[in-house]
């Protein structure tokens, strides 16, 4: 009972979160969630199987043996002569971004335990796993390769010597335009185990990247690469090696309020240094950093990069000072340490430093620059950035596949917003969504 209650206390905060209301504090490790996070979680024991070593096959004598691992062959796939398209600074580097996706829609809308405020909060910030797949093929059929988010902007040293970043050109092949995608929240908070997502990413018996996921009308756990986003779009790649600049796949936006990718890596500063609990949490948090380690290799050596979404997904626009800098070193010492440094970070709700990071920079801006963030990213109605002309850093904005815009926002306007994408209207499965209507 006590962890139902702590699950449900989660759930709200994070659909607070998402949604763009409220925030969820640093006390988002409340007392009550103490047992959740002890080793007799049932977590562990849901643990699948143990990541190995890939099973790469045996060098062989034959010249046309395979080189061993498949990621190379996407990483390879475009040659250096092929890349003839120079994409300039002006030029438009889209971006989109994602919250985790819904595994088992018909349940996360309706059958549930949720309410029907946090079922309506999936139904604005996410889509559903068909949802997904169809925007990936449009996005796809459409021309867009998928870029390193690091390989847009670099910095460098201006006329009065100073650091500024720029945008950089990057080298396409003919007739493809570049596609930025982000995840964020990619950290399986508690709330959407029981609300029809998947539980955790792991390394499979193939090396491969497969998500952890129990049914929910029977209970089974099994892993599965076709109900979560990362590994379906490591497959994607897999069987559209030309979707991929030099293997580049997709950036996480990682808080540490609850571990990362399913597992619960965070500490919990309510147990006390002396605490008779302490050396038990600090067991089942060091098991927890040693399970992850494998999963953050194979991710980092197929394509994907990590950037910041703050520790607790606190609202800078609103934020002390001396809050921010607490969350900021917070972050770096659990979530830094294990993904290492980057130079990204992505707004919680949007929301811009010092109210606004677009005409002044103010002292959380610098801040964070200071920290060793270049480029902020937050949300907006197209894939908008801006470098600053007064600090090294650039703004930009990201847009957001989501059940919002998919319904045509509140005027039908995203429907064109989106057309250079998808066509919202073969995207949107109305049938299992929630019935909210449609603006288009
Ligand atoms: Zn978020």
């Amino acid at each position: 009972m006590k962890r139902l209650t702590a699950a449900l206390l989660c759930a709200l905060l994070l659909l607070a979160a998402c949604g763009a209301k409220e925030q969820p504090e640093q006390s988002a490790s409340a007392p009550t969630e103490t047992a959740q996070q002890t080793p007799d979680a049932s977590e562990t024991s849901a643990e699948p199987e143990q990541p190995g070593t890939p099973a790469e096959p045996e060098p062989t004598e034959s010249a046309a043996a395979p080189t061993g691992d498949p990621y190379d062959a996407v990483k390879n796939y475009w040659k250096p002569e092929q890349l003839t398209q120079a994409w300039g600074p002006d030029q438009v580097v889209e971006h989109l971004f994602f919250h985790p996706i819904i595994a088992y829609p018909k349940y996360a809308f309706y059958e549930s335990g949720a309410s029907q405020s946090q079922r309506y909060g999936l139904d604005d910030w996410m889509v559903t796993v068909d949802e997904y797949n169809k925007i990936l093929q449009s996005v796809y059929d459409k021309g867009y390769i998928l870029v390193a988010m690091e390989d847009v902007w670099s910095e460098y040293t201006n006329e009065n010597g100073e650091q500024r970043m720029q945008r950089n050109t990057l080298m396409l092949p003919e007739g493809k335009k570049p596609l930025v995608i982000s995840f964020d929240d990619v950290n399986y908070y508690p709330y959407m185990l029981e609300e029809g997502f998947t539980s955790k990413l792991v390394v499979g018996d193939d090396g491969e990247i497969w998500a952890a996921c129990t049914d929910p009308y029977t209970g089974e756990e099994f892993l599965t690469q076709e109900l979560d986003a990362t590994p379906i779009l490591d497959r994607f790649v897999y069987e559209h090696p030309d979707f991929s600049l030099n293997g580049a796949k997709a950036i996480f936006s990682l808080t540490g309020y609850y571990g990362i990718l399913g597992y619960r890596t965070q500490d919990d500063r309510d147990i006390a240094k002396d605490s008779p609990d302490r050396p038990a949490f600090e067991q089942y948090r060091a098991a927890e950093i040693e399970a992850v380690k494998p999963v953050i290799a194979r991710l980092k050596e197929t394509g994907w990069t990590f950037g910041s979404h703050t520790w607790g997904h606190i609202r800078l626009a609103s934020k002390p000072l001396q809050t921010v800098i607490n969350d900021t070193e917070r972050w770096a010492d659990e979530v830094g340490s294990l993904v290492g440094p980057t130079t990204i970070l992505f707004y919680p709700h949007g929301g811009r430093p010092d109210g606004d990071d677009w005409k002044k920079t103010g002292p959380i801006f610098q801040y964070l620059q200071s920290q060793g963030f270049r480029v902020f990213a937050s949300v907006g109605t197209s894939s908008f950035s801006y470098i600053k002309p007064d600090i090294c850093a650039v703004i930009c904005d990201r847009l957001h596949p989501d059940g919002t815009t998919l319904r045509g926002g509140s005027d039908g306007r995203t429907l064109g917003w989106y057309m250079q994408f998808y066509d919202a209207r073969d995207i949107i499965d109305l049938d299992v969504r929630p019935p909210l209507g449609v603006t288009w």
